[in-house]
């Protein structure tokens, strides 16, 4: 299996090397050169095997010979086992046709443990075998990090430093990044806004020579590998609710794309989506591209759900990449017009192949409190905030009538985001019992200013060598 740049230029890459690469050489992100199709009947075989299982299944065709088989199966037994479900991503009934597809049962309440997890093992495996080190800098707008810092620390080839944006992190977040004691892992309060962390980090990804001298390594949601470990439970679910028999349509809480991304490489690879809903918080660039075909930044305002507080949507360039037959170039002329004028347009043709594949809607902030408050009082569930965005765009698609079954993902747990859902119910979610002295544990991290050269200064001298 072979991995291309979304922007055409950077070098052709395995699987290993996409997930050590991160971000490609020409700015653009890796993509496979071929989606995998899985047949109706190897899809219906998932049917009632161990989330373990169905994920080896559904991810195999695509690390080609990174991992041997039996490599690979303990990869991703050890990702998974600390999770506090034992399905690991449960599904659960909202209401008429509407599901909550549960990803927060692991150690830091958010999706992100899906794949981060799968990818501290992978790292871990590979480094092993080659006897190198990397870097690993991330940027967070709270929930990456937690589960970056979590899934790497105190492992023996990897340094990491995460960059958040000061004081616009929940508590959770910010204790979930800054109590953990080994040394191997750092937490850095930057002053600016999540899109300046995303921005920093690219800018250290093309200075080249400071990537190639600490050996840089990216795990954000660009990483192909986590859009990887991602895709598996738009299976399990999916599965779980009757396909390939039945179609069935997924609501995306979004961001940086990551997550909805998943979906779509599920869908490209046979799985039976009917469609794809794009829900975002009042930062709502997507939902607007999706409009009226301009995406033009207007600032990001922070909500109750930061981890979608974001308007450079770097995954979203995948969506681009699909929506302009694959061409490379008509990408990065897109990007070009971003980066110098602050917006750009998508042709015609562009906008058709998006409308038939993705739905988009929105919450603002009331909107977001409320669903909280009435699916909790005539639902009997408590939704985190990024959740809730998500529930109250998919009852707005399902009033369409449209009779296919609606999964919403629950991204986050309620007790990770504690002050928005008790101001909306009166209700304080506690932690679940496992990490119930968080707030106990004394915090370590380092302030930085918003500033490429500062950063690279202090990841080289805090770096282990
Ligand atoms: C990261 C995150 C999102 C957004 O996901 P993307 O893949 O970036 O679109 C939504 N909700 C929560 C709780 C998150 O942590």
């Amino acid at each position: 299996m072979k991995y291309v740049s979304t922007r055409g230029q950077a070098p052709v890459l395995n699987f290993e090397e996409t997930m050590l690469t991160g971000l490609a050489r020409d700015g653009g992100l890796y993509v496979p050169e071929t989606i995998p199709v899985m047949s109706a009947g190897d899809i219906a075989a998932l049917a009632g095997l161990s989330y373990e299982e169905q994920a080896f299944r559904v991810m195999r065709p695509f690390i080609g010979d990174a991992f041997t088989d039996a490599e690979f199966e303990a990869i991703i037994a050890r990702a998974y086992a600390s999770f506090g479900h034992a399905a690991r991503a449960p599904l659960v009934q909202l209401g008429p046709n509407h599901f909550l597809l549960e990803l927060f049962h692991g150690p830091t309440l958010a999706f992100k443990d899906f794949a981060m997890q799968l990818i501290g093992q992978m790292f871990e495996a590979s480094l092993k075998r080659s006897g190198k080190r990397v870097t690993i800098v991330g940027a967070t707008s709270g929930d990456t990090g937690s589960a970056a810092i979590e899934a790497f620390r105190g492992l023996d080839a990897v340094d990491v430093f995460i960059m958040y944006p000061h004081g616009r992190v929940s508590e959770v977040q910010r204790r979930q990044m800054t109590t953990p004691t080994e040394a191997n892992v750092h937490a850095l309060a930057v002053d600016g806004d999540f899109d300046d962390c995303q921005a920093r980090l690219k800018d250290m990804f093309n200075d080249h020579a400071f990537r190639d001298r600490v050996a840089l390594a990216g795990v954000n949601s660009i990483n192909w590998a986590r859009v990887l470990a991602q895709v598996v439970y738009f299976f399990s679910s999916a599965v779980a609710l009757g396909a390939p028999g039945r179609r069935v349509s997924f609501t995306v809480p979004t961001g940086n794309f990551g997550d909805i991304f998943a979906g779509f490489i599920a869908r490209e690879m046979g799985l039976t989506i009917d469609r794809l809903v794009i829900a975002t918080n009042q930062n709502d660039i997507l939902h607007r591209t999706m409009t009226d075909g301009r995406y033009t930044k207007h600032g990001v305002v922070p909500s109750i759900s930061p981890s979608m507080d974001i308007e450079v949507s770097s995954n979203f360039e995948r969506a681009l990449f699909w929506a302009h037959d694959r061409d490379g170039a008509a990408v990065a002329a897109l990007m070009k017009e971003l980066a110098e004028t602050g917006e750009f347009r998508i042709s015609e043709n562009a906008m058709t192949a998006l409308a038939a594949i993705y739905d988009s809607g929105t919450a603002d902030e009331a909107t977001t409190s409320e669903t909280i408050t009435r699916t909790l009082a005539e639902r009997a569930e408590l939704l985190c905030p990024h959740t809730a965005v998500g529930v109250h765009v998919g009852d707005q698609h399902a009033r369409r009538g449209n009779p296919v079954p609606m999964i919403t993902l629950a991204t986050a747990h309620p007790a990770k985001f504690p002050d928005a859902v008790e101001a909306a119910t009166g209700v304080r979610p506690p932690l679940p019992s496992r990490m119930a002295d968080l707030y106990e544990r004394p915090e370590r991290l380092t302030r930085v200013a918003n500033d490429l050269a500062a950063l690279q200064d202090l990841i080289e001298g805090k770096r282990q060598r």
